[in-house]
C-alpha cells in the first residue's frame, strides 16, 4: 500500500469516528442569533490574524484573503466555510455566504447541528465565562469543566476575574474572613460543581500571571488577602497557594485539572514552568493544553516523566499545521496510546469544525508517517486514531 493510501484509509476512518471533543468554549444558543459572515470571522481566530474588513467592499475583502491565507486560523475556517455553506471562500462571494449563514441561522438549532451532525461531537468538555461550569442548558451534549480563574482573584472580593466574573458570586452565606477560609470555601465550591455535573476543573492564569506555582509562602498569601493594595510578590503567593489547594481538591473529587500552557501571556507560560506543581502533587491528573505552543520540548518532557500528565492537541493544528504532526508523532512517542486527546478550542461552530478539519489532516498526516517510518501497522494507527479522538477523553473525564 502506498502512503498516500496509508494516510487516506486513516483519514476515511478518523472521519467516521464519533468524537470526545476535550476543550471547547461554545456558548449560549441566544449568541448564535443573526448572526451573518462578519459575526462568525470576528468570532473566530481569523480575527487574530488579520482586521476583519467590511464584507461588502469586494476590494478591502480580497485585501484581507490575501493578508490571511497562510494563516493557518484562517485557512481552515476558510475552508471549513466553504463546507458548511456550498460557496468558494472569495471576496466576490462574501454577500452570498453572508445570506447563506443568516438563512441557516435562522434555524436556532443550526449551532448544535454543526457540532454533533457535521462535527460528530457525541460529548464536549465545554468551559465558559461568564458562567463558569453552566452547560448551556444541553446536559447531555455539554460536560462542562470549571474555570477556576475567578478564584485567584479573590484576595480582593471587589476585583473580577479577566471575563468580568467575581468569585463572590460562587459562596452562599457570606465572603470568607481569612485565608484559610477562602481556600475551605474554594474547595466547597469544587466540590458543589463537581455534584453539578462539571468533569473538570480548568485554569488559565497564563493569560494573566506566569504558571510557576512553587512560591507558597502562607504568611506572604495572608498578606494578600483582603487588602487591595496587596503587593504583586503577596498577590502571586496567595494565587500559588489556592493552585495547589486547587490540585488537592481536583484529587477528592476525582476531576483532571485542565491547564492552559503556551502562547497567552508568554512570559512564564512554558509548560516547564509546572514541574514543582506536578511533582508535588502525583495524585492529580494533569490535562496540559495547546502542547505549550511553541514550547513543545516541554510538553515531551513532562509527558515522558509523570504518568499523571495529559496532552491536549487542541489548537495545536490550528495554530500552526505543519508542526502540529511532528507534535503528534514526537508526543506519541514519549507518552502511549493513552494520554493524548483533543478539543476544538473555538467558541463559533465554524471555527470548531475548522479546528476538527485542521485535526484530521494533521492527525492522518501523523500517523500515516508512523507507519511507512514502520512504527507500527495501519490498524495500530487506526487504534490510535480512535483513543486520541473518542476513548482517551471518555476515559479521562469518566463519562
Ligand atoms: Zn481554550
Amino acid at each position: 500500500m502506498s502512503s498516500l493510501d496509508t494516510r487516506e484509509e486513516i483519514s476515511r476512518f478518523i472521519s467516521q469516528t464519533r468524537i470526545t471533543n476535550t476543550h471547547c468554549h461554545h456558548l449560549d444558543d441566544a449568541l448564535y442569533k443573526d448572526i451573518g459572515l462578519r459575526d462568525v470571522l470576528e468570532r473566530s481566530y481569523a480575527a487574530w490574524c488579520a482586521e476583519i474588513p467590511d464584507i461588502f467592499d469586494i476590494a478591502a475583502a480580497d485585501g484581507f484573503i490575501k493578508k490571511a491565507r497562510c494563516n493557518t486560523f484562517f485557512r481552515w475556517l476558510a475552508r471549513s466555510i466553504e463546507a458548511l455553506y456550498s460557496l468558494p471562500f472569495t471576496a466576490e462571494n462574501f454577500p452570498a455566504i453572508d445570506a447563506r449563514i443568516r438563512a441557516a441561522h435562522a434555524d436556532e438549532a443550526h449551532h448544535l447541528n454543526i457540532m454533533t451532525d457535521i462535527c460528530r461531537f457525541e460529548s464536549i468538555i465545554n468551559e465558559r465565562q461568564p458562567n463558569p461550569g453552566s452547560n448551556l442548558g444541553h446536559p447531555r451534549l455539554f460536560k462542562p469543566s470549571f474555570r477556576c480563574d475567578s478564584l485567584f482573584s479573590g484576595f480582593d472580593k471587589d476585583l473580577p476575574d479577566n471575563d468580568g466574573f467575581f468569585c463572590a458570586a460562587l459562596f452562599h452565606g457570606g465572603y470568607p474572613e481569612t485565608l484559610r477560609d477562602f481556600l475551605t470555601a474554594a474547595a466547597g465550591v469544587i466540590k458543589e460543581k463537581k455534584a453539578d455535573g462539571c468533569v473538570a476543573l480548568k485554569v488559565a492564569m497564563a493569560y494573566i500571571r506566569p504558571i510557576n506555582f512553587d512560591f507558597t509562602d502562607f504568611e506572604k498569601a495572608e498578606k494578600a488577602f483582603g487588602n487591595s493594595g496587596a503587593s504583586a510578590c503577596e498577590t502571586a503567593a496567595f494565587g500559588n497557594v489556592l493552585m495547589h489547594s486547587i490540585c488537592g481538591a481536583a484529587v477528592e473529587n476525582g476531576l483532571p485539572v485542565q491547564i492552559h500552557t503556551g502562547m497567552a501571556a508568554l512570559e512564564g507560560t512554558r509548560p516547564l514552568e509546572l514541574l514543582n506543581l506536578i511533582k508535588s502533587h502525583p495524585e492529580t491528573k494533569f490535562h496540559l493544553l495547546h502542547g505549550g505552543f511553541p514550547w513543545f520540548s516541554d510538553t515531551y518532557a513532562l509527558l515522558a516523566s509523570f504518568k499523571n500528565v495529559w496532552s491536549d492537541v487542541c489548537w495545536v493544528p490550528y495554530l500552526s499545521t505543519s508542526r502540529a504532526a511532528d507534535y503528534i508523532v514526537t508526543a506519541l512517542e514519549v507518552s502511549g496510546s493513552d494520554r493524548l486527546t483533543w478539543g476544538c478550542d473555538a467558541w463559533m461552530p465554524e471555527d470548531s469544525y475548522g479546528a476538527l478539519l485542521a485535526m484530521e489532516h494533521t492527525l492522518s498526516k501523523a500517523l500515516s508517517q508512523m507507519v511507512s517510518d514502520g512504527a507500527f501497522d495501519i490498524n495500530y494507527a487506526k487504534y490510535l486514531a480512535g483513543r486520541i479522538m473518542r476513548e482517551n477523553g471518555k476515559l479521562l473525564f469518566g463519562i
